[in-house]
């Protein structure tokens, strides 16, 4: 551990008295030896006694360009330069306008109607109210959801209804509505106990036998498109997308891609829905749009779907909901300079090379003898633990031993999260080679250290 000036001392001291973390046990946290980041520069945040740390992580798997980046920071001081914030609720703005007119020209075919919120739960959120009242207006008994196990969609009530991660929702159950579950095609640990190579057409299959089962009922099916992310990352077999995209066409049943976490360049192209040319009938943004900057969140729908909302001359009809700080001007600046980058830098392109060296990287640590399974789509990576590769058994939940690790790749300067036994890496687009290397390196010296 380093060195902590009397400055940071009482930083951490006031945050254990005051602050409640998201998604922390608190106990332990306040057990604990927390950092204090104050600023950070490129692909590195810096603590107050100014120890630089890679943020493999995102800064949770938002981070595109990397911190502090020239173009982003002066497009917002630009725009605080004429207008902070302005409401959408009676009024047009200059910002929200131009995003829309960027994020349609790169979403896939279809999608042109872009609604604006302020985080990822509230994108699926408005995802399914749209899903359910569009269902509403044309077939009354079309009314459920289907989602997938492990999936995760946010924590307000609506995307805890559509998620399936028990830890996070167990305590609400009585509050949330009923959804089917589907088997995602998590192959390495499959939901239907097969071998790999199975595992997707079965999975498909039985997802199938769900659709036609419940057709009738059935107004939306959501989706993390290729990969589930806070499941750790777990990532569907090509064609897995294309099927259950194929089915919900034929079933008469609306697709949600819940893109937040994979949108923005981070499987390798620009959204997860491209590498299977799938067309979503709404598409949730988050994390990744303003670059890691700002709270800004859209989803965006077919012309179809927002046609069925006009209602008539004589009785025009909308959709209830809105959020105060929908389409900030601020936000949607910042999301304008980081789509700018990605044409002027090539940021997709620039990270093919890159992918590929974490690919060879990962199949190093693949070699470990406490490494399980590694999964990749573009820079959403993760490496699963275990106490036994052959039988893939877990360790035990009370060693954490993945926290460990984690622990001890920040004492080398390096931050990543785990989540149980999976250690996630999703660097900014932004590393750079000798990062990817610098931070597997650390990676499997700290597996190495806590496991032997
Ligand atoms: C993070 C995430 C959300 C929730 O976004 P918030 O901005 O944290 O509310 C929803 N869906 C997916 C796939 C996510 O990864």
């Amino acid at each position: 551990m380093k060195k902590q000036s009397a400055r940071t001392k009482r930083l951490i001291k006031a945050d254990k008295e005051l602050l409640w973390h998201p998604f922390t046990k608190m106990l332990e946290w306040e057990a604990s030896t927390p950092l204090v980041i104050e600023r950070a520069t490129g692909n590195y945040l810096i603590d107050t006694d100014g120890n630089h740390y890679l943020d493999a992580a995102s800064s949770l798997w938002v981070t595109v360009h990397g911190h502090r980046k020239k173009e982003i920071d002066s497009a917002i001081k630009a725009q605080l330069g004429k207008v902070a914030h302005s409401t959408l609720l009676g009024l047009g703005g200059t910002a929200s306008i131009e995003l829309a007119e960027r994020l349609i020209a790169i979403a896939p075919k279809g999608l042109r109607r872009v609604f604006y919120s302020d985080n990822g739960s509230t994108a699926v959120e408005i995802a399914l109210k749209m899903a359910f009242h569009y269902q509403q207006l044309k077939n009354k008994k079309k009314v459920k959801f289907l989602c997938f196990e492990g999936a995760y969609h946010g924590d307000t009530v609506g995307s805890m209804s559509v998620g399936e991660i028990d830890c996070f929702v167990d305590r609400y159950k009585p509050l949330l509505f009923d959804s089917i579950r589907a088997p995602f095609p998590n192959c390495y640990r499959c939901p239907l106990k097969l071998e790999e190579s199975t595992c997707k057409l079965a999975c498909l299959a039985e997802v199938e036998k769900i659709f036609k089962a419940n057709a009738k009922e059935l107004a939306a099916c959501i989706i993390e498109p290729l990969v589930q992310g806070a499941a750790g990352m777990q990532t569907s077999p090509p064609g897995f997308l294309k099927g259950l995209s194929r089915m919900a066409k034929k079933y008469d049943v609306l697709l949600i891609a819940d893109e937040v976490a994979t949108g923005f360049g981070r499987t390798g192209k620009m959204f997860a829905c491209d590498h299977e040319n799938i067309r979503p009938d709404i598409m949730c943004l988050a994390k990744g749009i303003t670059g890691g900057y700002m709270p800004l969140a859209a989803t965006i729908t077919t012309e179809k779907i927002y046609k069925a909302f006009l209602g008539t001359r004589k009785a025009p009809d909308a959709f209830y909901h809105g959020h105060t700080y929908t389409g900030n001007p601020l936000g949607c600046a910042a999301a304008i300079a980081s789509l700018d980058l990605f044409e002027r830098e090539a940021t997709i392109d620039n990270m093919q090379p890159k992918i590929q060296l974490l690919k060879e990287e990962l199949l190093k640590l693949a070699k470990l003898d406490y490494v399980g399974n590694v999964r990749q789509k573009g820079f959403m990576c993760a490496v699963e633990l275990v106490a036994d590769k052959k039988t893939k058994k877990p360790f035990s939940v009370k060693d954490k031993t993945a926290a460990k690790v984690c622990l001890k790749a920040r004492d080398m300067g390096v931050i990543i999260r785990n989540i149980n036994d999976t250690i996630i890496i999703m660097p900014p687009l932004s590393i750079k080679t000798s990062e990817i290397k610098k931070l597997c390196k650390v990676l499997s010296k700290s597996i190495r250290d806590i496991t032997e």
